[in-house]
């Protein structure tokens, strides 16, 4: 996983010359400091640096320049402690091509009673200065992050850090490569897209190699390697089978697909059971081992969730909770308790186990292959989201829904997947029905780490559109969502 302070929010100040040396001196000044307050804090994940007090539009048009073509800049946030006329901002806007945040804040918290004179009005300006900047953002129709509160306050940085977050999301998109092992399965259409169009929008670069070639790499993976790499595997799980060949097995293909996302500079990968010619097995304990690192994975040649795994991943580097591949699989419907059961055919990521996980060997209905090892386990119990990625064709939908992870309640004990069990807001019949609605995906993001105003900032940073079931949803205004969103898009 990437190290996030890596990644640099620069924060530029808008001003004038009107107020006098003195004073841009002091805005400076204090301008500085909140960057280094928000840099130290531990609710920001990237690395804030002061940039500017930008007093023309020429300067304003230079850092935005500078922002663009800087690799390591991941996002602007402003901030005008004096009044920066707007106009000044419009070349430059329009050239920007970094996520956007707008801090609206004050240096000083309180209105000091006996202080307070004109002089300290004309710095402390932000309720005027920022509406005015506000404006012409709202003018040209800018996406953007708005945070407004006390710099120093806890829920303030908070949701810098999430605006952060998704803004190093939107980074790690623009430079994303998906590899497909193999197509798509045969006649499945959620799991299908138009990878151009992805590519304009969000910049994957999804590009398929054919599994004889990954079949080659795994013919060239020694014993000795798979032998090491099945000795970390008894330190870090329980070893639930004699069948220690088919372990072996999946630590080469683990290896070998490593080594062919490496070369690639890959993020994510898929693959499919109906395209595993010259293996042995699906990969199982392979795969979940490369989600653990951080790769994405999409089952049956689904590009999108393997990208969105490893973006929603990414971006919540260092937070609890984890992030899996997931999908709805079977329903508890006793009523007014009504569950959903998560799991995959064996690819679930270790990242959300409550618990040690064990490998076991079992055989597999499908793919025609030999019994595949995987990690079996409960995921935790929890708060969490999951996050399917549709293409609607002419344009693409993010949907969230709000879950809560249970304790499922059930041994399960002749399952052999690892699995999850949820109730999803407002509550399964609903939110089923919406999600169904919505064309959301069987297959999904699971997140414990992620939360869906991270999303939804991405989303909009995207370009793409989102919508988002919670508790307070209702079928009656979810379907005008819907139908209004699909007049918005058609005009767009
Ligand atoms: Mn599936």
């Amino acid at each position: 996983m990437s190290d996030l302070k890596n990644n640099e929010f620069w924060l530029v100040v808008g001003s004038q010359f009107l107020y006098g040396e003195e004073t841009l001196n002091q805005v400076a000044a204090n301008a500085a400091s909140i960057a280094e307050a928000l840099d130290a804090s531990p609710s920001i994940p990237g690395k804030v640096i002061y940039k500017i007090t930008a007093k023309t539009a020429d300067e304003i048009t230079q850092v935005i320049k500078e922002a663009n073509f800087n690799d390591n800049c991941a996002g602007i946030i402003t901030w005008m402690h004096t009044f920066s006329p707007s106009k000044m901002w419009i070349n430059g806007f329009a050239l920007l091509q970094k996520p956007y945040l707008h801090l609206h804040t004050q240096f000083g918290r309180n209105i000091p009673d006996l202080d307070i004179n004109m002089d300290f009005m004309n710095l402390h300006q932000s309720a005027h200065g920022d509406r005015e900047h506000g404006f012409i953002a709202a003018r040209m129709r800018l996406p953007r992050k708005i945070v407004v509160g006390y710099w120093q306050d806890e829920p303030v940085q908070k949701q810098i850090g999430s605006w952060m977050r998704s803004a190093i999301g939107y980074k790690i998109s623009k430079t994303l490569k998906v590899v497909r092992f193999g197509d798509n399965m045969r006649e499945v259409a959620v799991t299908e897209g138009d990878k151009v169009e992805a590519q304009i929008k969000l910049g994957w670069q999804v590009n398929t190699w054919p599994v004889g070639y990954l079949v080659e790499e795994i013919e060239k993976v020694t014993d000795k390697e798979a032998d090491e790499r099945c000795a970390e595997y008894e330190v870090k799980y329980d070893i639930s089978t004699d069948n220690i060949e088919s372990i072996r097995y999946q630590a080469k293909e683990e290896i070998a697909m490593k080594r062919i996302l490496d070369s690639e500079g890959a993020g994510a990968f898929s693959n499919t059971f109906q395209d595993l010619y010259g293996m042995k097995q699906l990969p199982g304990l392979a795969t979940q081992r490369l989600m653990e690192a951080g790769y994405g994975y999409g089952g049956e040649g689904d590009w999108k969730v393997a990208a969105m795994t490893h973006i929603v991943k990414q971006m919540t580097a260092g937070l609890p909770g984890g992030t899996a591949f997931m999908e709805d699989y079977t329903y508890d419907l006793e009523p007014g308790k009504e569950l959903s059961l998560g799991a995959h055919m064996l690819e679930v990521c270790p990242t959300i186990a409550a618990e040690k996980p064990r490998i076991e060997v079992h055989p597999l209905g499908i793919g025609d292959r030999e019994a595949p090892a995987r990690l079996v386990f409960e995921g935790r119990p929890g708060k969490a989201i999951v996050v399917s990625l549709v293409d609607m064709g002419g344009r693409l939908r993010l949907i969230v829904q709000d879950i809560e992870a249970v304790e499922p309640g059930l041994k399960m004990p002749n399952l052999p997947v690892a699995r999850v069990m949820w109730r999803p807001e407002p509550d399964l019949l609903t939110g089923a029905h919406c999600w169904i609605l919505a064309g959301g995906a069987h297959h999904t993001v699971l997140s414990y780490a992620a939360t869906a105003e991270m999303m939804e900032d991405w989303a909009e940073m995207m370009g793409i559109e989102f919508v988002h079931i919670t508790k307070d949803t209702t079928i009656e205004r979810f379907k005008q969502q819907l139908f209004l969103a699909d007049l918005a898009w058609k005009l767009q």
